[in-house]
């Protein structure tokens, strides 16, 4: 594929999360760590300038899906890397059930906006079957957050959901140079591949159950489970939990994210 430069930057969108990279070198670790073959079909959200999608197109993937929400940008990325399929849409409408189905083994990239980066990353991985990676830049207390163990202030959940469907890894920490216009904050850039197994581990309940649960525990996260709880626990599952080491005097943060899909499990449907 013909490789030209990244269009000049036009003016920052802030309702678009926009902070464009201008650092090559942070532009090719994060497309590095893909680990793009020439058989892989790669898709970026929100490639902005084209400042990532050149180190993507670089590493000669068979195809390249960009997602871009602007208006203004998506045409231009389009004339100037003809060879990639920019398609102008939000991402947080993206259809990732279709998207996993048609491109197995799908790679996802982005320098995310901040302002949609969590609830853009909880649809994404839980919604994108056999994705194979996805590596994120995203704001650093976010991304500190999503691989925290429990125990701690960090461990939420994001935390809790984004685990449930993934390993994830913390890469690397980009500061505020590196971009414009120059965030308020660090970045943190990180490592996803998808961990198929537990949503086996979770029926007879599924994903709607699990994200239920998680919201309900730590939006009371100072609270017991026992008390989050009053009223969906009898005998049978104070047994299950009992089973597992779920102690109802404990807080969410403490639990494991396995013991988060015994909870969802048998407390199912009925809390959902
Ligand atoms: N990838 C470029 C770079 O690294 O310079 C731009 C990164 S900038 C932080 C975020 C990009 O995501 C912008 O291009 C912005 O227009 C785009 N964007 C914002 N919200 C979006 C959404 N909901 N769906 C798709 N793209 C979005």
């Amino acid at each position: 594929m013909h490789i030209r430069p990244s269009s000049p930057h036009p003016r920052a969108k802030k309702s678009l999360g926009q902070h464009f990279l201008h650092d090559v070198n942070t532009a090719r670790r994060i497309a590095s760590l893909l680990e793009i073959g020439p058989d892989d079909t790669v898709l970026e959200i929100g490639p902005g300038t084209g400042a990532l999608t050149r180190h993507l197109i670089a590493a000669a993937p068979r195809r390249l899906i960009c997602l871009e929400k602007d208006r203004e940008l998506a045409p231009l990325l389009k004339t100037s890397h003809p060879d990639v399929d920019v398609v102008l849409m939000d991402a947080m409408q993206a259809p990732w059930d279709r998207l996993g189905a048609a491109c197995p083994g799908l790679k996802i990239a982005g320098n995310l906006p901040y302002n949609v980066a969590s609830p853009l990353m909880w649809d994404c991985i839980a919604r994108t079957p056999g994705f194979e990676r996805a590596v994120f830049m995203i704001q650093k207390e976010v991304a500190r957050r999503i691989v925290a163990p429990p125990g701690g202030k960090e461990y939420g959940a994001l935390t809790v959901w984004l685990q449930a469907f993934a390993t994830v890894e913390y890469a690397f920490t980009v500061g505020p140079g590196v971009f414009t216009p120059r965030p308020k904050v660090d970045s943190g850039v990180i490592v996803l591949r998808p961990r198929p197994l537990n949503l086996h581990d979770l029926a007879p309940a599924g994903p709607a159950e699990l994200a239920a649960v998680v919201r309900r525990c730590f939006q009371q996260r100072r609270k017991q489970l026992g008390t989050i709880l009053r009223g969906y626990i009898d005998e049978s599952v104070a047994g299950i939990l009992a089973a597992d080491g779920i102690l109802l005097t404990a807080r969410p943060e403490t639990l494991a994210v396995s013991q988060f899909l015994t909870l969802a499990k048998c407390l199912g449907r009925r809390f959902a």
